[in-house]
């Protein structure tokens, strides 16, 4: 068995917005603390459908990296890296295209629907019908297990799943792979070999889940195995060849319920959004002029806080005895709209401070970030070397 490690990516699109920061990289950074994290720039997926203009990619890609830094990303606890800089994610993509039928990824899901929305732009490429297998392929050269995914997501690890599980049937059986998995049940010694067995028959026999499990656990306490002789045992007890890609789980998430500045989820393309380190005077602006309830035409006309987005944005950034004196002041047109607003742009603002502060050190020397991402680029790429390292192996294309 292989490591708990949590990988995550983000396409590189320009400055990130709060919406980011409440759907994603708070998240990511509550996940720093619990696991191993992998979080990298998916360039080359911004090519899939920026190939035209790859200009401002790059700068994107760092700006970006300040957004995450800012908004609390640990260096000294996650890995942070690009992916085209990684180049085995390429290798990867490549040798699984070899066995990857078409039809898998016509049905993606997101396959005609991007087509469909981003229809000014010939997507009919075959980048683009590629992306969803790049994507299996950063996932699995980390042999991550925990990919944190919104519900519309979950598909696209079911997709990695099951590349995996074709991947390992086709190339997981080494010539002699039953005589060299019996040899390894040796050397676990007779009495967890005994036990060993037993489990293995009882999941075979009758499926019981409890048995792999167990299994499991007694091949990962067990010291004196190599690393092929465990990826051997792990693959013999579930009747399978040798694992040598690694099914990804997935860590479901609570799709971001952040509000734009219209009411909408934020999004750039709806043109609502506060960036992450937006400054003072423009969040106030922009919050100032946000549309209130249309019932509320002078100060004195009562309003339905319901019908407002301000309210919205009250449930984000006030606190119960805030919330209540909106709801009574709305109603009863004891308050303005203004005086409304302000407790959320205070409370914007104190979620920025932080943020600005953190920005600041990065843009004030940009080698840090340089030396950042040279460092999870190193990291990142020994990880990927070792996985294909395994996978040339299997494949036949070990030349060393
Ligand atoms: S008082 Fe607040 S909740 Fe009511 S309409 Fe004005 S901004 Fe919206």
């Amino acid at each position: 068995m292989y490591a708990e490690r949590v990988l995550s990516g983000m396409r590189p699109t320009g400055s990130l917005h709060l919406g980011h920061y409440h759907g994603v990289l708070k998240n990511w950074v509550k996940l720093q603390h619990e696991y191993p994290c992998l979080f990298f720039v998916a360039d080359w997926h911004a090519l899939t459908t920026q190939y035209d203009d790859p200009r401002g990619i790059e700068r994107s890609s760092r700006d970006m990296v300040i957004d995450w830094l800012a908004a609390g990303v640990d260096p000294s606890q996650a890995t942070i890296f690009v992916q085209s800089q990684v180049p085995e994610h390429a290798e990867l993509h490549l040798l699984l295209s070899m066995m990857t039928p078409l039809g898998w990824l016509e049905r993606v899901p997101t396959y005609k629907d991007q087509q469909e929305k981003l229809s000014t732009k010939d997507l009919t490429t075959y980048g683009f019908l590629g992306y969803p297998l790049l994507m299996s392929a950063d996932i699995l050269i980390y042999r991550a297990d925990k990919v944190p995914v919104g519900e519309d997501q979950i598909p696209h690890v079911e997709f990695t799943r099951e590349l995996a599980r074709r991947f390992n049937h086709m190339y997981g059986r080494e010539p002699g792979f039953e005589e060299k998995a019996k040899e390894a049940v040796k050397k676990l010694g007779s009495k967890k070999a005994r036990l060993y067995e037993d489990l293995r028959k009882r999941f075979q026999e009758r499926g019981d889940a409890e048995a792999v499990e167990r299994a499991h656990a007694l091949l990962e306490e067990v010291q004196n195995l190599s690393h092929a002789d465990r990826e051997r045992l792990f693959g013999y007890l579930e009747g399978s060849g040798k694992m040598i890609l690694v099914e990804p789980g997935y860590l479901l998430t609570e799709e971001s319920k952040m509000p734009g500045l219209d009411g909408q989820k934020m999004s750039k393309s709806y043109g609502n959004t506060i960036t992450l380190r937006e400054d003072a005077a423009s969040v106030t602006q922009k919050v100032r002029r946000m549309p209130t309830d249309p019932a509320r035409v002078r100060r004195t006309d009562a309003g339905d806080p319901e019908r407002c987005p301000v309210w919205q944005l009250h449930q984000v950034y006030s606190d119960d005895a805030c919330r209540e004196w909106v709801g009574q002041g709305c109603r009863s047109a004891g308050i303005g709209c203004l005086d409304c607003k302000q407790p959320v742009i205070d409370g914007i603002l104190k979620e920025q401070a932080p943020m600005r502060e953190r920005a600041q050190l990065y843009l004030d020397d940009p080698t840090l970030v340089r030396n950042i991402i040279a460092d999870g680029n190193e990291r990142a790429r020994k990880l990927a070397q070792e996985t294909m390292r395994d996978v040339r192996e299997a494949m036949g294309l070990d030349y060393s």
